[in-house]
């Protein structure tokens, strides 16, 4: 097996393990150079931190952080920022080396990296989360900025903890860099769009695809788990698009109505009680039964492994579109296939978040500002163009998608390995 000599990192790493398992598929089908998968399976740089927070009782608590550069082969490293109880070193070079592949897909010019807390932020206060905020950039200072590796938002942390992160980065060099962390608000320099962009790009791909490969797309229900930066986007741009939002849940459960849900109304429900239980319409369903419903389509946009093999057998979905990095194990995968279920992957269908960091970036760097039409202009294109890169390397391989965009992927980091060297 090629990748025996591969990085294992200690404890739980499914999400690495189930990034070498893709890679190793994809390499009988690209041409890949064995110094590049030499990179490629073993993480650039792995940071461990403990950071001690004084909590508001006075008492001192210590949190378990990471951050990771997977590769730079194509650029400074770019990667989200996740609080999470289950925040890991193995889950942490996974959604590292996602972004690496993402970043490719997108022909933007980064690598990839990822990092975290293992945190529950809901039993922070705001000024514990605070101060925990601003301690994980104070021990990354010398590691992180605009030429180096690039914050970014993920699971559990939003536009204001970016914010913290930009003035803590700021205060601590001395000199305003707005451009060392993204998803920031558009007053701290951040994209003048409302919206979270791997929602918004995921239903571009869906709609195009819909449109290429004939599948329904007016009144076509839909059905998605998870209601934070990235449900909620795709539950609203879908509707601009004619679908009908018949389902969607939190991680405690959720709300199903055959009929179509009233998308605001859930919005606002959400943001006034951090779940969808008592939402007035439709029936409360869990998480198990929502991933069975029989829709058009099916969008994972919680957390990685969701769709195993022990659960892929329910799966009622015509089209099962990843929101979430690694939402389908390579086990479910098989068995989604064997079903006939039709799959659009992670690092094509939620690269719109890429591309608003990417634009914010680009803003940041140069000091001129992209209007709002400007940046959705710009990310419909991004993801028209690398829909189409992915359309074309898929078709000699049975139109798979994932395929195809590993293989462009990996192609594209294998051209500029090449012609780097390995450095001295
Ligand atoms: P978020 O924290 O805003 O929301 C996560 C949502 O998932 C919440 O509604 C939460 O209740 C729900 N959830 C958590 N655990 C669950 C479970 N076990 N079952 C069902 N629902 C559960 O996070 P987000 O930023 O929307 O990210 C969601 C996914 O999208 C992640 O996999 C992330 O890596 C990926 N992603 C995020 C971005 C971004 O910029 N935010 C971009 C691309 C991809």
């Amino acid at each position: 097996m090629p990748l025996r000599h591969a990085y294992r990192p200690p404890g739980e790493a499914s999400l690495w393990e189930s990034f070498l398992r893709r890679l190793e598929a994809t390499l009988h089908i690209a041409r890949i150079h064995p110094a590049t998968i030499q990179y490629l399976i073993h993480p650039k740089r792995m940071v461990g931190l403990s950071l001690p927070v004084v909590m508001d009782d006075g008492s001192v608590r210590n949190f378990t952080a990471y951050r990771v550069i997977h590769n730079i082969a194509r650029g400074p490293a770019l990667g989200g920022v996740r609080y999470h109880p289950e925040v890991g070193l193995g889950q942490t070079c996974g959604m590292a080396a996602w972004m690496t592949l993402k970043a490719a897909v997108f022909g933007l010019p980064f690598g990839g990296s990822a990092g975290g807390i293992a945190v529950d932020r809901h039993k922070l206060s705001r000024r514990e989360l605070e101060r925990l905020s601003r301690r994980y950039v104070t021990e990354l200072i010398e590691l992180i900025g605009p030429d180096e590796d690039v914050l970014a938002p993920d699971v559990g942390t939003d536009a204001q903890v970016m914010a913290w992160f930009q003035d803590t980065f700021t205060m601590t060099r001395g000199q305003t860099s707005l451009s060392a962390v993204t998803g920031k608000p558009p007053s701290l320099g951040g994209v003048a769009v409302r919206d979270e962009g791997g929602g918004q790009g995921l239903v571009y791909v869906l709609a195009d695809l819909a449109r290429t490969r004939g599948w329904p797309l007016q009144g076509a229900s839909l059905a998605i788990q998870g209601f934070g930066q990235v449900g909620a986007a795709v539950a609203r741009y879908a509707l601009r698009e004619g679908l009908k939002v018949v389902a969607v849940s939190t991680h405690r459960g959720g709300v199903y109505h055959p009929e179509g849900l009233d998308v605001a109304a859930l919005e606002a429900h959400y943001a006034q009680h951090g779940h969808l239980e008592g939402f007035s319409q439709g029936r409360y369903i869990t998480n198990p039964e929502l991933l069975a419903l029989p829709v058009d389509y099916l969008v994972p946009a919680a957390l990685e492994g969701v769709i195993h093999e022990h659960n892929a057998r329910q799966v009622a979905a015509r089209v099962v579109i990843e929101g979430a990095n690694g939402a389908i194990t390579p086990e479910a995968e098989y068995l989604l296939k064997l079903q006939g279920v039709e799959i659009v992957p992670d690092i094509l269908a939620n690269g719109g978040g890429l591309v608003l960091s990417y634009l914010e970036w680009v803003q940041d760097l140069s000091m001129l500002f992209f209007e709002e039409g400007e940046v959705q202009q710009k990310l419909r294109d991004f993801v028209h163009q690398s829909l189409e890169a992915v359309l074309e390397r898929a078709r000699p391989l049975g139109g798979d998608l994932r395929a195809g965009a590993y293989v462009l992927a990996l192609e594209r980091i294998n051209e500029a390995t090449r012609l780097r060297g390995v450095y001295p």
